[in-house]
């Protein structure tokens, strides 16, 4: 048994290590915190494994159970930190250690520690109930596969211990040595495979975040935090897909006024505070479903599914005078600080690329009528609005 039990060990240490290096380097890349967490468990499972040998010599018991036990635990409690973690949970790191500390304790202070089934019944409890507080953690991104299998694979885990913490308490009856030989090595190839599993899955959850990071930032202006064009085209194109129940959609679509004497007046960097304020203002406004993109320069578009044109023309207005009100301190050689905007609505509109031309032919409109204006549709026909500053809204 040992012969087997020491090559189980062998193989498990180069998982470990294989795993705990992967995810430290993912860490280094990333930085990611669950990360640090997964790392350390794999590198402290590497440790309380190499300590196995050490079971032949009596006196150095301390290490090769009472410490190795206490590091296996101390790594399936990391484990369980990491996806706390993971998904945004706060991790307490006192609760992280307790596992291994009321391992300790027992191991140094009760009488039945020497009794090697009273030891696996009492170590094996500890790891259902980590690996319980696991699944529960992996519950929270249970809506993704990856989610999903991480909570079966810390279900698997809570039964496979708690059962064992069971039948090593000798509830159910006497242990023969042979069935203790045989349940040492089933623990060993369970310990194994989840380690394989564990490690492939964490692996691909840091994955999963670092590319939807990555999928973030390529759809994202830099320098607003608007999304940029290309998230405008990808979203809005699903939007209209998806307005099968031909719900009306309005789009406006926004250019700042004598932006480039603004820019020539008082330099690039305060043009550049100008689009990060317009860009605040707007996203503070904005319901979920909206979608509000930079296209480039001082333009910028949304789309609002749902809101007809009278209701976008409203919203418009209040974009216009708040953003008119915020720049009245910035005003330059007696230039203001506005915004024209161009509103086009599914009603006129066919497909994406027209209502796109619709918007941009009233925009036009509304600077060739004098700008910190809002003019709507394929013509001017009626106007549903007289905001300040003697500006129109025609719908
Ligand atoms: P109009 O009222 O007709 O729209 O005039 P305009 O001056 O706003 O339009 P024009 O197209 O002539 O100038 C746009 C200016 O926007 C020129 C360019 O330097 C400036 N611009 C484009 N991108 C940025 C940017 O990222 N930061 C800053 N500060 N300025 C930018
Ligand atoms: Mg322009
Ligand atoms: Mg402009």
């Amino acid at each position: 048994m040992i012969g087997n039990a020491q090559f189980i060990f062998l193989l498990g240490m180069g998982t470990f290590v294989i795993a705990g290096t992967a995810l430290f380097y993912e860490w280094r890349r990333s930085r990611d915190p669950a990360a640090a967490w997964w790392s350390f468990a794999f590198l402290a499972c590497t440790i309380a494994a190499g300590t196995f040998p050490l079971r032949q010599f009596d006196g150095l018991d301390v290490v090769s159970i009472g410490l190795a036990n206490a590091m296996f635990l101390l790594s399936y409690s990391a484990i369980c930190a990491g996806i706390w973690k993971y998904y945004g949970r706060r991790v307490n790191g006192a609760v992280v250690v307790a596992p291994s500390v009321l391992w300790l304790l027992f191991w140094s202070l009760c009488p039945l520690a020497s009794d090697f089934d009273m030891r696996v019944a009492v170590g094996s409890f500890l790891a259902a109930v980590v690996s319980l507080v696991t699944a529960r953690g992996a519950l929270f991104g249970k809506a993704r596969m990856l989610g999903r299998a991480l909570v079966l694979l810390m279900a698997f885990r809570t039964g496979f211990f708690a059962v064992r913490a069971i039948w090593a308490s000798t509830i159910l009856g006497p242990i023969s040595d042979a069935e203790r030989a045989i349940g040492f090595e089933i623990v060993l190839v369970e310990g194994l495979w989840s380690s394989v599993i564990s490690g492939y899955l964490l692996l691909a959850l840091l994955r999963e975040n670092r590319e939807r990071l990555l999928v973030k930032l390529s759809e994202t202006d830099y320098l607003t935090g608007a999304d940029n064009r290309r998230a405008f085209q990808l979203k809005a194109e699903a939007a209209w897909q998806n307005s099968s129940d031909r719900r009306e959609t309005t789009l406006l679509m926004f250019d700042l006024d004598n932006f480039k004497h603004i820019n020539d007046a008082h330099g690039h960097a305060f043009g550049d505070g100008v689009l990060k304020d317009f860009a605040a203002i707007v996203s503070a406004r904005v319901c979920a479903g909206d979608v509000f993109a930079r296209l480039g320069g001082e333009e910028f578009a949304l789309l609002l599914p749902g809101r007809d044109a009278a209701a976008g023309a409203r919203f418009a207005e209040t974009l216009r005078a708040d953003f008119a009100e915020a720049m009245l301190a910035r005003t330059v050689d007696k230039v203001r600080v506005t915004v024209s905007i161009g509103i086009a609505s599914t009603r006129h509109a066919t497909s994406l690329d027209r209502l796109l031309g619709i918007a941009d032919e009233a925009l036009y409109r509304a600077k060739a009528n004098g700008r910190n204006r809002i003019e709507c549709g394929p013509c001017s026909q009626k106007v549903v609005a007289a905001p300040a500053y003697g500006t129109a809204i025609a719908c």
